[in-house]
């Protein structure tokens, strides 16, 4: 017998506007967690839909007391969404998936089986076989490959999946903000969770209701990929970026510096060459170096008393300890 507030799965499904889905999908989580035995909960975060979605979900869950919702007073985006979702999920295992019915809930029999047997702290859906239009399928492409290049996680074709499954401890130990949710995987092999296992999922186009995101998906896609990189790579050592690139800019200046000074002194002895120091390009660069090596040092100290101050500068992930 389970304990009483012990779960098998939570499914956290994230939805703005997908009224006309809602009803669906959830009996076909139902249909599937029983034919399964699974113990479970629904999570429906409601990121300020302005259609029906909220009051289709409060009707759901006077039917079924394992349907659960959280409504956002306004559109946050779907990863403040997740956020909220992963801190209220109670299951072993959390699975996330878009209410738009493009994933298939029938994967999670699978995916649950990956995360408790195989040992898996995250695994990732891969749509194979998509029913996107072109314009989305080939930016994504490129998008997944830089995306693995920069993450390391080699083994990822689809990072942006909604369909994930999850150790529970995983989502209580990242923090999805911003867009970041196309990352998610990355951000949890940065909380030191690497075991990040793939599934090929069926996927379906869209049923209801049209795409939340734009071709801006893209631009602000890669945007974030720069900041998580730094943020990985400098986060708690912003100087050693900063430091160096200011060095590097110092050693320039003063090499422009001492160019100007032999021209100069050559020139005070020599009757022939005229040398004025203003009309140098070395004196230019000398002043444009040395102005810009400041201000990376400058910013690197900035960035030093920021992550001094960051809560999370000591929080490491320990896997054992005895
Ligand atoms: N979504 C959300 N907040 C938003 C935008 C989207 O909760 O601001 C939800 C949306 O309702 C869906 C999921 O995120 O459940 C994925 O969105 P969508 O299907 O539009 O994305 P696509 O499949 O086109 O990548
Ligand atoms: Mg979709």
């Amino acid at each position: 017998m389970k304990e009483d507030n012990k779960l098998d799965i939570s499914v956290v499904v994230p939805l703005y506007n997908e009224a006309e889905s809602l009803p669906e999908l959830c009996a076909w989580i139902e249909r599937v967690m029983n034919e399964n035995g699974f113990s479970y909960e629904i999570l429906f975060v409601n990121d300020g839909s302005t259609d029906e979605s909220w009051s289709v979900i409060k009707n759901l869950s006077t039917k079924n007391p394992a349907v659960h919702g959280i409504c956002f007073s306004r559109n946050y985006g779907k990863s403040p969404a997740l956020n909220t979702g992963f801190g209220a999920a109670k299951g072993d295992v959390v699975i996330t998936m878009d209410a738009d019915l493009q994933d298939s809930p029938d994967e999670i029999p699978e995916l649950y089986r990956m995360i408790t047997e195989d040992g898996y702290d995250l695994v990732s859906g891969w749509k194979k076989k998509r029913y996107d239009p072109l314009s989305k399928t080939i930016p994504t492409k490129l998008f997944n490959a830089t995306a693995r290049k920069v993450s390391g996680i080699k083994n990822l074709h689809d990072f942006n999946c909604g369909l994930k499954a999850y150790k529970n401890k995983v989502v209580k130990h990242i923090e999805v903000y911003g867009d970041m949710h196309r990352y998610i995987p990355y951000l949890a092999k940065n909380a030191g969770f690497d075991k990040i296992g793939e599934k090929v999922v069926h996927h379906q186009a869209r049923k209801y209701g049209t795409t939340k995101f734009g071709l801006d998906r893209f631009v602000n896609g890669y945007l974030d990929l720069g900041t998580l990189w730094f943020q990985t790579k400098f986060g708690i050592k912003p100087m050693h970026l900063f430091g160096l690139l200011g060095s590097l800019m110092f050693v320039l200046g003063f090499l422009a510096v001492l160019v100007v000074l032999i021209l100069k002194i050559v020139a005070m002895n020599s009757d022939t060459f005229d040398f004025y120091v203003t009309n140098s390009v070395y004196f230019y660069l000398a002043l444009a170096c040395m102005v810009m090596g400041l201000q990376f040092f400058l910013t690197g100290f900035i960035g030093e008393l920021i992550t001094r101050n960051s809560p999370e500068r000591n929080n490491y992930q320990i896997s054992e300890k005895f």
